[in-house]
Formats: structure tokens, C-alpha cells, sequence
């Protein structure tokens, strides 16, 4: 991660490069910053542009061998210590170390913009607390041990720093106070409160403020040309306050909820005037290809719409975020789905979401989904006349 992907944060970054180009590099840092500020990027950032052959131009080079290395969170001599529980995998004694490959793939997934409740999502943790145990703390105080393996510094990156149970900091104290030569160690959290003073006294303290709104509106802009225009990211940037991890998910939402409406809304038409079974076909197909996630996001989508549709049969408030073309489609659909039908299209759709999760075949699936759905929309149909 070079600082050159770390979005804004100039007077951060100028200042870390500083303390390394006038050799006052403090080997214990806290970085500070609100959720989605970017501080882990920024830390991720600055350890791979110490460790860097080739430093140029206030960034690291990106190409030598251990900017490679960096760039897929994959170096020998760069260590993450994270919040973690029991999941299906680690049923007891979890600790970090142990999902060192799920890490890597959400910091790969998040551009090293970990999300708190993505990485639990991730871990399938369900309801339980994310923590970073006095484990933790032994495994840090084991890596600090060890020599470096090829990098001139070993780095520890201590992500949520405000999750460390007391007993875990307390065993920090002294590698903290007096890390080994050649070590850096980055404690990044947004909760300074939460943090014992004995850990927040021992770090020099490094302030990532929330990213002003001009710069999400200007990265918004040039990473989604095609989707954002100027007045909706005006209105984004104002809705996540500095937050780019919201941002992020607030646009990919927006963009699968507008795939997902586009493509349910053809999908029962084609199956409320069945006839053109080329058609019909080809969006089976297109629905196949989805991949697991958005199969369900779409089958979950299509739930909405019959909870949706039987609300305004009722004269009820929809309570769904829809744009106006959504709730007209609401409203059309409506009638059609009623006491001959309702409860069987949604107990169908129910069904396929289950199977979907269990790796049921999405041609055979959504193929016997439509017919089924024919069927049933034909009997609203005629339940929708004679209520006429
Ligand atoms: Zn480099």
C-alpha cells in the first residue's frame, strides 16, 4: 500500500515521511482516527514506505521486492494483530494468528480499509465481541523476540488497539516501552478513551482526522464515473461525514439495489406473460452466473418486493429505502400478489435463498423458481379480477 492509495491525509503523511527522512522514527505510534478516516491504510502505508528500497518522491517505489510483499499484506516481517473470536473454525482459544488468512483476504477485499463490522461479518462471529486477547499479547512479545527476516524493519501493526483486554495490554507494558532495535510497532484505534493511559502514554500519538468532504466527493467522482454524478456525491459525502468505508458500502448498495430491482422487475414480467421463453432463458442464465452472495442479495431483493407489494395492497407504508420508480413498481406489482398467491411466492423465494447457501445448482434453481412462479402469478391474476 503505497501512501499515493491513502486518500487524503496530506499533512499525516508529509509528517510520518519527515520523522523517517530526519531519522526520529518513534518505534511505539498510535494512530488515531474516526472509523473510515483511513489511519490502518496510513499505518500499512508508512511501515511498507519504511521498509522500502527506493523511496522516492515522498512514496514508496511499489515495485521492489519488499514493496510486492507489502502490497499483498504478505510480508514475512509484517504482523497483524487484530479482534477475534470463536467462530465454526476456532471453536476455543481464538486469537489472531489464527485467521491470518481471512485478514489478508478482507484487507485485500477493503483495499487495507478493514471495516470493524465487515471483518466480524467475515469471521462469522455472530453476536459475540471482537477482542484481542492476552494470547495476542504473547504472540507479539514471541514475534518481537525473533529476528527480522529480511526486512530492515520488523513491523507490528495492532488493528483496533481500544479491543485489547487489560491483562493483554498490561503484557505489552515493557515490549511497548522498549521495543527491540529494528522494530516498529503501530497501535491504530478510533476510541482513545477505551485505551488503558498506561499503552496511551508509552505511543506517540499520531491524529488521522476525518476525511474532509471535498476529498470523498473528488475520489467518488473518479473512481465511480459511470454511476456518481457531482450533486450525488455532494449528497453522500454530506450523508457518511468523512467516513470512506461507509461511503464505499452506501455505493455498492445503492448499485446491487438497482441491479436487483431492474432485474426482478424483468424477471416477473417475463413470468406474469410467459410466452417468451428465450427471454426468459437467457435472464435464467444471467442469474446462474451471479456468483453465491449476489444470487441471495437478488432472491433476498425479490422478499422485499412481496413484503413491499403487500403493504401497499394495505394502504401501508413502505418502509424499504426506494427511489419513486421503485414504489410505482410497487404499487403496479401489488394487486397481483394477494391471498391466492402471497404466501407461496414468499415461502419460494425463502427456499431458494436457503438453497442458494447450500450450493444448490442456480440453473435448476432459478429455472424451476420461474415456473413455479407462472404458475402462481396466473392464479393472482385471476384473484386480482374477480376482487374487480
Ligand atoms: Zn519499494
Amino acid at each position: 500500500m503505497q501512501f499515493s492509495f491513502v486518500i487524503g491525509q496530506e499533512a499525516v503523511k508529509e509528517k510520518l515521511i519527515a520523522s523517517v527522512n530526519e531519522k526520529r522514527l518513534a518505534h511505539t505510534q498510535l494512530f488515531l482516527g474516526p472509523e473510515g478516516s483511513g489511519a490502518l491504510p496510513l499505518a500499512i502505508a508508512f511501515a511498507q514506505y519504511v521498509n522500502c528500497h527506493n523511496k522516492k518522491d515522498g512514496d514508496s517505489c511499489g515495485t521492489c521486492p519488499s514493496c510486492i510483499k507489502y502490497q499483498k499484506f504478505a510480508h514475512p516481517d509484517l504482523h497483524f494483530i487484530f479482534p477475534t473470536n470463536t467462530n465454526d473454525k476456532v471453536k476455543k482459544d481464538p486469537k489472531s494468528l489464527l485467521f491470518t488468512e481471512e485478514w489478508r483476504e478482507h484487507l485485500n477485499e477493503t483495499q487495507g480499509y478493514a471495516d470493524q463490522n465487515q471483518w466480524y461479518e467475515k469471521l462469522a462471529i455472530g453476536n459475540k465481541q471482537g477482542t484481542i486477547y492476552t494470547r495476542d499479547a504473547d504472540d507479539v512479545v514471541k514475534i518481537l523476540g525473533l529476528k527480522p527476516y529480511e526486512a530492515e524493519y520488523k513491523v507490528v501493526i495492532i488493528y483496533l488497539a481500544e479491543k485489547l483486554m487489560d491483562q493483554a495490554s498490561n503484557k505489552l507494558l515493557k515490549s511497548l516501552e522498549e521495543p527491540p532495535d529494528k522494530t516498529l510497532i503501530i497501535l491504530v484505534a478510533e476510541r482513545y478513551e477505551m485505551i488503558i493511559p498506561t499503552i496511551r502514554s508509552r505511543a506517540q500519538l499520531v491524529k488521522v482526522p476525518r476525511i474532509p468532504d471535498e476529498k470523498i466527493i473528488q475520489v467518488l467522482l473518479k473512481r465511480f464515473p459511470d454511476s456518481i454524478d457531482e450533486s450525488k456525491a455532494e449528497d453522500l459525502a454530506a450523508l457518511v461525514q468523512g467516513n470512506w468505508n461507509m461511503a464505499l458500502n452506501v455505493v455498492e448498495f445503492s448499485g446491487e439495489n438497482e441491479y436487483n430491482f431492474i432485474t426482478f422487475r424483468e424477471w416477473m414480467r417475463l413470468c406474469f406473460k410467459p410466452g417468451d421463453y428465450f427471454k426468459l432463458n437467457t435472464l435464467i442464465q444471467e442469474l446462474s452466473r451471479l456468483g453465491r452472495e449476489k444470487q441471495k442479495s437478488f432472491l433476498t431483493y425479490g422478499l422485499n418486493v412481496i413484503h413491499s407489494a403487500l403493504l401497499v395492497n394495505q394502504k401501508l407504508e413502505v418502509k424499504l429505502i426506494a427511489g419513486a420508480e421503485e414504489k410505482e413498481y410497487f404499487k403496479n406489482f401489488g394487486p397481483f400478489v394477494n391471498n391466492a398467491n402471497s404466501k407461496e411466492i414468499y415461502a419460494l423465494l425463502n427456499d431458494a435463498v436457503f438453497h442458494v447457501e447450500r450450493n444448490a445448482n442456480p440453473g435448476i434453481l432459478f429455472t424451476h423458481l420461474s415456473f413455479r412462479i407462472i404458475d402462481l402469478l396466473k392464479r393472482g391474476r385471476v384473484f386480482a379480477a374477480n376482487a374487480k
